[in-house]
């Protein structure tokens, strides 16, 4: 028997990023050594001053129910970290501890959509998004850059994107897939089209915050414009600056009756964020911050090494990043020249099974022709893999 599952879910995707992970695991399994540039987490250790915390925390006995939007201390610490870090200041009832950022942008949008209500979502962008709209009964609108305008996109085009339908606007500066970051003019020149919309609610993953190497200072649509601070939500997390994906805590900040909406959403679905990860968490942000610049130091080796590399690979080009760690090279001349191997899913699907490397196809993150690597490796990893591909490619 075939059980019918809901209509909500048909045009629901598994991850593809999750989905390349499990395969690149599969092929692990069986003995075939896969070198992964597909995972998008950093492949340090948790720092061990956050490890000490939660082991103190399951030695005290704190691990219970926690109230659902988390311990007051972390959402404590989360209210001066937004003050030190984006001069934004915030009452405990507008913060609100998820069980990962993915779990706060999911339920942001689960908040605000109604059946039909559009989100613009600039592409490319992380292949959650999409899916976590439809869940939420919305429906994605992509707005497309590629690499000849650094994957960003303008003013123009995101005033032309919006109709009378538009309910939300999700940005994500760092980028996860390209490493681009928006200037404080270009994300000004955005705001000025916000303005003009007062409907439209704003969804600010902030989640890369930490993992910048340029020059560039890190900034947000809020951080340019306070005035649009009553119809933003920003999205942020410890997954990324502190190596703990596998923790699960990420937070929000918004307005107080979107966050206890949330809230709502979280007492009804899993109680609360991790007891012992809350108090990892609160040692990450109250605690040394000095894991962050030795991080940045080598994502930014392992940048810089791969850029080089892929540039000289022929009809590749790769638009240099600054933030995250990845890269998005894009494969349109080459592809071209190999029309056996077809698209970008083609082609991740051959690194996979021909030479072992694991990454994933940009067709799924809104850019077709590139592929996304993870330089989340260490620079070994990276060097074979590079010259696994170059055999390949050349
Ligand atoms: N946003 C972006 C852009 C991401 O790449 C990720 C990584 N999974 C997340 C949010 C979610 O992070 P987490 O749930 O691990 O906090
Ligand atoms: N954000 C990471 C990635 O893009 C982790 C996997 C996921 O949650 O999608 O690879």
């Amino acid at each position: 028997m075939t059980i019918a599952t809901a209509n909500r879910l048909k045009k629901l995707q598994p991850s593809p990023t999750m989905a390349m992970n499990a395969k690149a695991r599969a092929l692990e399994a069986q003995g075939i050594k896969i070198l992964s540039l597909s995972v998008g987490e950093p492949d340090f250790d948790t720092p061990e001053y956050i490890c000490k915390a939660a082991i103190e925390a399951i030695n005290s006995g704190f691990t219970r129910y926690t109230a659902a939007d988390g311990i007051a201390p972390l959402k404590a610490a989360i209210q001066d970290k937004f003050k030190r870090d984006n001069q934004l200041s915030y009452n405990a009832n507008e913060i609100i501890v998820t069980s990962g950022a993915k779990q706060a942008l999911a339920n942001a949008f689960c908040a605000i959509l109604n059946p039909g209500d559009e989100v613009i979502i600039p592409a490319p962008y992380w292949v959650s998004y999409p899916d976590m709209v439809i869940l939420g009964e919305g429906i994605p609108k992509f707005i497309y850059a590629d690499h000849t305008q650094d994957f960003k996109i303008t003013a123009k085009q995101l005033e032309a994107a919006i109709t009378p339908r538009t309910r939300m606007f999700a940005i994500n500066s760092p980028n996860n897939p390209t490493g681009m970051i928006y200037s404080t003019e270009e994300l000004k020149a955005l705001a000025e089209v916000l303005k003009k919309h007062p409907n439209i609610i704003i969804l600010s993953d902030d989640i890369y915050e930490h993992l910048i190497w340029s020059d560039l200072p890190f900034a947000n649509l809020l951080m340019v414009c306070p005035e649009l601070k009553d119809r933003t939500i920003v999205v942020n997390g410890v997954s990324k600056s502190y190596a703990m994906t596998g923790w699960r805590i990420g937070y929000a900040a918004g307005p107080a009756e979107v966050i206890n909406q949330i809230k709502n959403i979280q007492m009804q679905t899993t109680s609360a964020p991790n007891s012992i990860a809350q108090m990892a968490a609160l040692a990450a942000i109250t605690g040394p911050q000095d894991s962050i610049p030795l991080m940045n130091k080598q994502f930014k080796l392992r940048h810089d090494f791969l850029v080089k590399a892929l540039n000289a690979l022929p009809g590749v080009k790769c638009v240099p990043a600054q933030g995250a760690f990845y890269l998005l090279p894009d494969f349109s001349d080459w592809l071209k020249q190999r029309p056996e191997i077809g698209n970008d899913e083609q082609l991740a699907e051959t690194l996979l099974t021909e030479i072992h490397i694991a990454t994933v196809a940009g067709t799924p993150f809104g850019a077709p022709n590139c592929i996304r690597l993870s330089f989340a490796s260490s620079m070994d990893t990276l060097e074979e893999a590079m010259r696994r591909l170059e055999r390949f490619v050349g």
